[in-house]
């Protein structure tokens, strides 16, 4: 054996690596996050998803996956489609300037993986429409959202297209996670649910180390009075069909009965891989009027805000409103500013705000300078980035491009495993080219031709 390939074979696993039951070595886990394209991303949407995700893929034991969710844009937003490509080149772009690198992440828009789409279909078919209509967004939003109309499939199915969406990139016997804040932790708690539904349905099959004479047995013994006339299941099409009949035929829960009865002759095999919440603290970023940071409530920094309005709009922020003279003293923990100073300012400058607020010492419009100041030099080099980049809006196609075709590769493979499992399409056919070959051979062997 030459030295080289020897050196390659005896190399030791790194630790950031695991090693399958086939032999394949992957990372430790996927981690799985989207965003929809509601236009430039501000301080809040990089605090609150985007720095963590860069922290995800630093880490090496990470394969991560990240996507503009364009088809969520039209759960809701379904009436007017005119901004969601240049939102979503635009939030790409903010991907990048915030510090995503396409050689560490899959970066993608998921209306360039339809897989999701396929996906998502089929588990809609196994989804309980109380399941849906239960979910607090849904019913929040359905009552408090003023001049939209939601009452339609795509909003009431979202959750199932977020499934999709994750566990269209799962691996069997690798971890699969989401970062969410707590508020989001239901959403996958839901996600497993349909999933376990899934598997449930579609998950068992036969021991594939039984031989035909064991197979033809284990029909008998399981499920011979669910399949009418002579028939003796042999090949792998045959075997499925006897699956997928019996279950129908005696429905799900004698179904089950029998299966579990005779672990000898059949095994579980989960068809998706169950998500996990990986829960994730965000630093609190409210918006300069205090309030949660939206760009539709005007109150947001955007990644690529300039010098000018960044102090128009840090001079306009709200404060402690029991500060009201410049000698009252203040509480800079209920105060916007200082938690945008706990983001933007070093140890010195927070200390210099906190102390000088409750003492009095310094007044509002110093300290918002100040904070200013450091805002402007955090965000002057993502800017620089974002400006490159949105110069040469073909280079960041191209990224959105390869990314998609990348994340479609994986999401093939997963789809190519559900639609086995759910229809059985591989081992029909093999069964249908055996059977016309027996036939082609016996006529052949009869010297008919
Ligand atoms: S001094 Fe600073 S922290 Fe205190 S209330 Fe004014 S802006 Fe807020």
């Amino acid at each position: 054996m030459p030295l080289e390939s020897k050196a390659h074979r005896l190399k030791p696993v790194p630790q950031t690596e695991i090693r399958l039951a086939s032999g394949e070595i992957v990372k430790k886990r996927r981690v799985l996050s989207g965003m929809r394209p509601t236009g430039r991303l501000h301080i809040g949407n990089y605090f609150g998803a985007l720095a963590n995700w860069v922290k995800l893929q630093d880490d090496p034991s990470n394969e991560c996956f990240f996507f503009i969710a364009d088809w969520h844009s039209l759960t809701s937003d379904y009436a007017d489609t005119s901004q969601i490509a240049q939102n979503s080149i635009e939030v790409m772009i903010d991907f990048l300037a915030g510090g995503l690198d396409p050689e560490k992440s899959v970066i993608f828009l998921q209306s360039s993986v339809p897989e999701h789409a396929e996906l998502h279909l089929l588990l809609s078919m196994i989804t309980p429409l109380g399941w849906l209509e239960r979910v607090p967004t849904y019913k929040e939003a359905i009552e408090n959202v003023k001049g939209k109309d939601l009452y339609n499939y795509g909003f009431l199915g979202y959750p199932v297209l977020q499934t999709a969406d994750i566990v269209i990139y799962g691996k069997d016997g690798v971890p699969l996670v989401v970062p969410v804040g707590e508020d989001q932790v239901a959403h996958i708690e839901l996600s497993r649910e349909i999933v376990r539904r899934m598997n449930f349905f579609y998950g068992w099959g036969f021991l594939p180390s039984l031989t035909n004479d064991e197979r033809a047995r284990a029909f008998h013994e399981a499920f011979r009075d669910s399949v009418p006339g002579e028939f003796v299941p042999v090949s792998e099409g045959e075997m499925s069909f006897v699956l997928s009949h019996a279950r129908s035929n005696l429905g799900l829960d004698e179904f089950l009965l029998r299966v579990r009865a005779n672990p000898q002759y059949f095994q579980h095999v989960p068809v998706l891989v169950e998500p996990d919440a990986m829960l994730t603290q965000t630093p609190r970023i409210p918006g300069t009027d205090g309030r949660k940071m939206s760009k539709s409530y005007g109150n947001a920094i955007e990644l690529g805000e300039s010098d000018e309005s960044i102090r128009a709009k840090t001079k306009a922020m709200i404060t402690d409103p029991a500060r009201k003279r410049r000698t009252d003293p203040g509480n800079p923990d209920i105060c916007p500013v200082y938690d945008w100073h706990k983001l933007f300012s070093p140890a010195e400058t927070l200390s210099w705000a906190n102390i000088g607020c409750r003492t009095a010492g310094i007044g509002c419009i110093e300290c918002k300078s100040a904070m200013a100041d450091n805002l402007i030099k955090w965000i002057a080099p993502i800017r620089a980035r974002r400006a490159e980049y949105a110069a040469h809006p073909g280079r960041v196609l191209e990224v959105i491009d390869a990314g998609s075709k990348r994340a479609r590769e994986t999401a093939q493979g997963t789809m190519e495993r559900v639609r086995e499992a759910v229809f059985g399409w591989s081992a029909k056919r093999a069964s249908v080219s055996g059977s016309a070959e027996t036939a082609e051979t016996k006529q052949h062997g009869r010297g008919i031709s």
